[in-house]
């Protein structure tokens, strides 16, 4: 099982970081499920001391998914949040992160209701914008934070373009690639310093687990998050590890349907009378279409349409049987959601307006059963 130094993805996905277990040949790299290693005596071990720093389970997955998304190193750790707090231990008092508005909202409120305590600074602009990054850069600037495509309303940032800004400013680019999955875009490949994903959503994909992964590429970022997974100690256990690691296996051929079926979806919903908005980046109608065509590989599994009102709303999701209403994304089964309530009730009103979460926003979250059902589900839930 040697993987050919020019694997392609789906060989990647399946093969890096795994050999057969040493012990048995067991072509699954197994849950080792301990907290420590037996030495052979003092200052003699084979490589392996305590659970916290290192786990045969946990640093296969780190291995594969660093291979996934074309970095040097990966660092598994028990949440999305975790690993986006991770990132952020870089940094030191005073420094400044420019981070992409309409944000995860548990980055937001990690950002402004954690950090900001410790003497981190953050701003807020439209990374779409690509006329928008420049000015907001400080000297004090130390990353520039970026979610592309953005929840719910699916704005798409120019990864390339604002890496190149950052960078002219020193500034370096971590991506949150969570909502694409490393299918649709490889952020490192255009020019980002740092990605990082909850695998809690696409790479896992079976809605069975909680994770987060942050895959780096300089030296510098290597060493650090190595210490600082063992330091602070937010590890992933193996047994989340095994599961992520059986999710990225199928990744391709799941992000395949997941894109055939939501562009399905998109298009049906788009000429529903019953439907005033629908948003998808893989429309033409979206405003980042020409660019999403360009830095991803098919456009997603989510997808946010207005059915004009609260009281509509909350009709089609009473209605709906297939779709189950939930928050999270990025699993096989279909999930929906209203974000105005749900998950962005945090954000004040004139916010969400602004940024155009609608009291009648529906979002879908479209897993890969047949495409025939899902739209029966809607067309019966839509009315
Ligand atoms: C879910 C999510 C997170 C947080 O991940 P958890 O695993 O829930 O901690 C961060 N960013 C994005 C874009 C997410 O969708």
């Amino acid at each position: 099982m040697k993987l050919p130094d020019a694997a392609r993805f789906a060989t990647i996905c399946i093969h890096a970081g795994q050999e057969p277990d040493p012990t048995t040949g067991a072509i699954i790299t197994p849950i080792y499920q301990t907290s420590t290693y037996v030495q052979e005596g003092l200052g003699q071990h084979k490589g392996y001391e305590y659970g916290r720093t290192q786990n045969p389970t946990r640093m296969t997955l780190e291995a594969n998914v660093a291979a996934i998304e074309g970095g040097t190193a990966g660092f598994a750790f028990a949440s999305g949040m975790a690993a986006i707090d991770a990132v952020l231990t870089r940094l030191q008092a005073g420094d400044h992160v420019l981070v992409s508005d309409n944000t995860y909202g548990g980055t937001f409120r990690l950002f402004e209701k954690v950090r900001r305590k410790f003497g981190l600074d953050f701003s807020y602009v439209d990374t779409a914008n690509l006329d928008a990054i420049a000015p907001a850069i400080t000297p004090k600037t130390k990353y520039l934070f970026i979610e592309s495509p953005t929840n719910p309303m699916l704005a798409v940032t120019d990864i390339a373009a604002a890496s190149d800004i950052a960078h002219r400013h020193g500034v370096r680019v971590v991506v949150d690639n969570t909502f694409a999955s490393p299918y649709i875009q490889r952020p490192l490949a255009l020019g980002a310093d740092i990605v990082l994903h909850s695998t809690t959503k696409f790479l896992n994909g079976h809605s069975d687990s909680v994770g987060g992964i942050v895959i780096v590429r300089h030296d510098d970022d290597v060493e650090w998050m190595r210490f600082v997974q063992n330091a602070a100690g937010a590890i992933l256990g193996p047994m989340d590890a095994w599961l992520v690691l059986r999710g990225t296996k199928t990744l391709p051929i799941r992000m395949e349907r997941t894109n055939a079926n939501t562009m399905r979806i998109a298009e049906y919903l788009a000429a529903h009378p019953r439907v005033s908005r629908t948003i998808y980046p893989g429309l033409p109608s979206h405003p980042h279409h020409a660019l999403a065509r360009r830095q991803m590989q098919g456009f997603g599994g989510l997808i946010s349409f207005d059915v004009g009102s609260l009281d509509r709303a909350r009709e089609v999701l009473g209605k709906v049987r297939l779709m189950a209403l939930a928050e999270s994304l990025g699993g096989v089964e279909t999930l929906i959601s209203h974000p105005a309530v749900m998950t962005h009730a945090s954000v004040p009103m004139e916010r969400r307006e602004m940024l155009g979460i609608t009291d009648g926003l529906l979002r879908v979250s479209v897993g890969i059963e047949d495409i025939a059902d899902l739209i029966d589900d809607l067309t019966q839930a839509l009315g």
